[in-house]
């Protein structure tokens, strides 16, 4: 059970997902003990999936922390190209060489906050599977996209991230529902409005990959999940996990969104 692709299949492949973003926080010292503690909560279950994103140059000293403990090490952003001049980067062969099993692309930040657009999200997905690391793909609208009824438009514009992939690829891919309007922001999609999104979402992936795909794909919501929602957003049909910032930081807050998994 080491990465979101790993024993899937139509049976089991839908296990709850929680995933810990811990975006550009924490110091090793303290990212180490992040990960012991998440570590000793997720206690090697094997009912959910649980993985931590830290930043990058964490990685190292987590993954050694995670080794052999069930949970997985993901990496935030890569770059395209698997090497080359692009001071400061990161590709994704190098953080599979660093023991990393899923990397983001299209997060919220990496396209509001540095522009990147729907075909550097597709040629990083690209380089992703293609390094052999999983994938979990972000899609989600602006407040005012949604505000113009253009939600459902906006997530078909960018899962279309998906379309050069084959179905034998679909176990190796998640996708993240996080509406932009509520990351960090402390307002949650209502378990409604993000069943009715991961449903489009689901509807969208069988027209890409095939039914069969898109009927095992794990799609986690990600927005302003705390301990107090968790139970109610992962009991929603098509909520398969939790894609979570802010109440990933400290063990008291993701532990019980953990814990809310077991009975999703
Ligand atoms: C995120 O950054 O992916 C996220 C969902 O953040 P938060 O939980 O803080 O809204």
């Amino acid at each position: 059970m080491d990465s979101i692709g790993e024993g899937r299949n139509l049976e089991m492949s839908r296990i709850p997902v929680i995933a810990g973003n811990w975006k550009m926080h924490l110091t090793g010292e303290s990212s180490g003990a992040l990960a012991q503690a998440v570590a000793d909560h997720h206690g090697g279950e094997t009912g959910r999936k649980c993985l931590v994103f830290p930043a990058s140059v964490h990685l190292g000293s987590v993954g050694s922390v995670l080794a052999g403990t069930g949970v997985s090490l993901g990496a935030q952003d890569c770059h395209e190209a698997a090497e080359g001049a692009f001071t400061g980067e990161i590709s994704a062969p190098m953080l599979k060489d660093m023991g990393v099993k899923v990397v983001l692309a299209g997060h919220s930040e990496r396209r509001h906050v540095f522009g990147e657009e729907d075909s550097r999200i597709a040629a990083k997905a690209a380089a992703i599977l293609g390094s052999g690391l999983d994938l979990m793909l972000c899609v989600g609208e602006t407040l005012e996209e949604r505000e113009n009824d253009r939600t459902f438009e906006v997530l078909d514009r960018q899962l279309a991230a998906l379309n050069s992939f084959s179905p034998e690829e679909g176990p190796r891919i998640a996708v993240a529902y996080e509406p932009v309007w509520a990351i960090g922001t402390g307002q949650t999609a209502t378990p409604e409005t993000a069943q009715a999104a991961h449903a489009h979402c689901r509807a969208a992936v069988a027209g890409i990959l095939g039914d069969e795909v898109s009927a095992s794909m794990p799609l986690l919501y990600g927005g302003s999940v705390n301990p107090s929602n968790a139970g109610e957003l992962l009991s929603q049909p098509d909520v398969d996990g939790a894609l979570v910032g802010g109440a990933s930081l400290t063990i008291e807050n993701f532990g019980p969104i953990l814990d809310a998994a077991r009975n999703a």
